[in-house]
């Protein structure tokens, strides 16, 4: 039978985070992901400076990532057709990236196994037991393998939440879809867009630049009764006819490939963050942003507090694991939530989006701060929670300064 002190189920950022905080630490981990690297995963590929900040600390080298996609420009069109246009900083690191997860996951997936982690891909998981002093996995082509611990990094439906009983029918809470396009105009080669249309609120859709003529073309609305699959299908269509995202995607853009939803989820006030000698990270802990969507640098975040709750707690302790875990997640992300879920609900009507474009966009000042402010250059509710504040506030460089 093989033996770890932690195994990871899923190498997506939550799994790799994890899992490379808990090898440098001397851990004797595994890592399985049923999928095949490098593997697409439907998303917005765009990544913020706390991503970025995140992928930097943990050893991830650009240069590795073909589709790696800097943005120095953020274009917000609010319900009234008002567009305004928000800065980045320019000359001091990077602040918001485009990248490919199928690219970025894969060379993140490199550095793990550089850790001195055990990544074994085209594994699922198919079974898994909590014992008093171990856990029991069943993986595909592995049988048998036990661990001290495991971490579900397995996505939004978590197939090892469901196995030691952590599933409730969640269901997440964005329905959010992406497709492809290629032959984009230069400007949507170049600037990052997102649309508040007045049907999609408090969701929006969106044009994300990568290089070579390509976007990552999308949008999420909430996930309510409210939306109909027909309907879902009938406004993906409608959203490429709109005029202003018709001219932003320019004339000869083509959509490469079938469009691809996925559900987004964002209720980490109310996730299964452990069970057990189990803990959940990334989207299996609901950790995507409320007002966003964005869960990368949630991912991130998640697995690597996680991993630090495990190297605390020692292999016999899973109690003191899953309190530490728990509390982290609540000091790190709660308040963040909180911010985000509040402003979702701003965003709601068309008065509230259109109030806070023109709020974010009336002076030259406002565009820069709330360009990084939405890039979470400092976490969303920052200026809320003093004790994480600092002497470079809104201040700092980008990463891979
Ligand atoms: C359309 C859309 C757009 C989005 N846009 C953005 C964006 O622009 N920026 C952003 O930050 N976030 C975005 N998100 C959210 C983001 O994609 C997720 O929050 C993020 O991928 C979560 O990472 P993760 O590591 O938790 O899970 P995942 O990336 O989903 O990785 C889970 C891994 O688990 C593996 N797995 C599943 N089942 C098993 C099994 N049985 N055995 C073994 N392995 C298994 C999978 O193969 C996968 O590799 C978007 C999401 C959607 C749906």
């Amino acid at each position: 039978m093989q033996r770890a002190d932690v195994v990871v189920v899923g190498g997506g950022p939550a799994g790799s985070a994890t899992a490379i905080t808990l090898a440098r630490a001397g851990r004797r981990v595994l890592l399985v992901d049923k999928a095949t690297f490098p593997r697409d995963k439907c998303c917005g590929d765009g990544l913020t400076a706390g991503a970025l900040r995140r992928l930097e600390a943990l050893g991830l080298d650009p240069a590795r990532v073909a589709s790696w996609h800097p943005v120095d420009d953020v274009v917000v069109r609010s319900p009234s057709g008002r567009e305004a246009t928000f800065p980045l900083p320019r000359g001091q690191g990077q602040y918001a990236v485009v990248a490919r997860r199928r690219d970025l996951d894969a060379a993140l997936l490199d550095v793990t196994r550089a850790a001195g982690v055990e990544v074994l891909e085209g594994h699922a998981l198919r079974g898994a037991e909590q014992q008093p002093a171990r856990v029991l996995l069943d993986v595909e082509g592995l049988g048998p393998v036990q661990a001290r611990y495991a971490v579900g990094a397995d996505g939004m439906w978590s197939p090892l939440r469901r196995f030691v009983g952590g599933a409730d029918g969640y269901r997440g809470d964005w329905h959010a879809f992406r497709q492809y396009v290629k032959q984009v105009s230069p400007r949507a080669g170049r600037e990052l867009a997102v649309w508040f249309d007045d049907d999609l609120l408090p969701g929006y859709a969106w044009s994300f630049p990568l290089p070579d003529g390509h976007a990552n073309v999308g949008y999420c609305v909430p996930r309510t009764g409210a939306w109909t699959g027909a309907q879902l299908s009938r406004t993906w269509a409608d959203l490429l006819e709109r005029s202003y995202i018709r001219e932003f995607l320019g004339p000869r853009a083509v959509a490469e490939a079938p469009h691809r939803a996925w559900p987004i989820p964002s209720s980490i006030d109310r996730a299964t963050a452990s069970a057990g000698r189990v803990l959940f990270v990334g989207d299996a802990v609901a950790a995507a942003d409320p007002m966003t969507g964005e869960g990368i640098g949630q991912a991130l975040q998640t697995g690597v507090l996680a991993a630090e709750a495990l190297l605390v707690a020692g292999p016999d302790a899973p109690a003191t694991a899953a309190d530490r875990y728990e509390a982290a997640l609540h000091r790190e992300l709660l308040a963040d939530h909180r911010m985000s879920a509040a402003l979702s609900r701003l965003l709601s009507g068309p008065s509230g989006a259109r109030g806070a474009v023109l709020l974010a966009g009336a002076s030259a000042w406002t565009r820069h701060e709330f360009g990084r402010w939405l890039f979470e250059d400092e976490p969303r509710a920052a200026a809320f929670t003093p004790r994480r504040w600092h002497r470079h506030f809104l201040a700092r460089s980008g990463a891979y300064a």
